[in-house]
């Protein structure tokens, strides 16, 4: 899996080279401080973590007794922890009893949500589970269209309504379904049209508020495109404020060289990353290791 992470990873290996080359230097002087400073902000980790990092690595990588330790080991034990991996990233797919898990998945459109939604599908069947989709994106008739071709791609049925129906009645009516046919878990896609806040707060929490009329809703993930960057951080906070999220899905970082941003998610949002998007197939959704991570960066 490391491997396959470390291929798929845009810019894989680029900033541990160009840290672990800064690193290696004779003298750590202010300038190299600095420059090792701009690249961890230039990979999207965000200032103040950046500094404290830092400050760690200075404080590890001073000379003591003549026995400076590796610098290597020294980076990746310091970004593994800032990545924390002390999280509970497990994805919670299972319902109480008999009940479905409900996984509802949000995010603003184009960040990756449809394909997050048929690639976690296929998670599910390879695991032995029985799953059901619900196509509650009604406002883009594009988007069943999308859901229903990765249903049958992954051979999972997907529960579709009218286009430009409700889509809590398309929620209702999935998991409504799964329950009568006893299915592990239902996946529900939702709209991600960003209007304003009270607007998506009442459409969010009217499908979510419909599905617990039946059974609790189990995961939230919000699906956030790595390319963005810091943009795509502000409107994901505005979804993080009008539901619980629970995961994050980190999509396109085999796109982006800027893999710092897991960093900076999981600081502002409080939430921990449990999948990352690795490209457009439906076998390039992975879950997400603070350790593997970080050897993917590393090189
Ligand atoms: P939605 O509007 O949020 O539902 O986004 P879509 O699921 O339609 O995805 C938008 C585009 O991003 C599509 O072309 C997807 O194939 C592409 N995409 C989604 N996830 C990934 C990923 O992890 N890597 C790459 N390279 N492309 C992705």
């Amino acid at each position: 899996r490391l491997v396959r992470l470390r291929q798929r990873l845009a810019g894989s290996g680029t900033l541990g080279r160009g840290l672990l080359g800064l690193l290696s230097k004779e003298r750590l002087d202010e300038d190299t401080w600095e420059a090792i400073e701009d690249l961890l902000i230039g990979a999207d980790i965000g200032v103040e973590p950046t500094q404290q990092l830092v400050e760690k690595l200075r404080t590890r990588l001073r000379v003591e007794g003549g026995d400076l330790p590796d610098a290597r080991t020294v980076l990746r034990e310091e970004l593994i922890a800032l990545v924390d991996p002390t999280f509970d990233r497990s994805l919670r797919v299972t319902g109480e009893g008999d009940a479905p898990g409900v996984v509802l998945v949000v995010g603003v459109n184009g960040t990756g949500k449809t394909t997050t939604v048929g690639k976690l599908a296929r998670i599910l069947v390879a695991e032995d589970r029985t799953a059901l989709l619900g196509a509650a994106d009604t406002f883009r008739a594009a988007a069943t269209e999308q859901l229903a071709t990765w249903g049958d791609r992954v051979g999972v049925e997907v529960v579709r309504g009218p286009e430009g129906g409700d889509p809590a009645s398309v929620a209702f009516e999935a998991v409504a379904r799964g329950i009568r046919e006893d299915v592990d878990t239902v996946v529900v896609d939702t709209a991600g049209r960003l209007q304003n806040k009270q607007g998506l707060m009442d459409e969010l929490g009217k499908v979510k508020r419909v599905i617990e009329k039946q059974t609790p809703v189990t995961e939230v993930l919000l699906v956030l495109d790595a390319t963005t960057g810091q943009n795509g951080l502000v409107q994901a906070k505005v979804f993080s404020e009008v539901v619980d999220v629970t995961g994050i899905v980190l999509t396109k970082l085999d796109g982006s060289a800027k893999g710092g941003i897991v960093v900076a998610v999981q600081r502002q949002l409080g939430v921990p990353v449990k999948l990352v998007g690795l490209g457009e197939g439906p076998d390039d959704l992975a879950p997400f290791d603070a350790a593997a991570f970080v050897d993917a960066l590393l090189g």
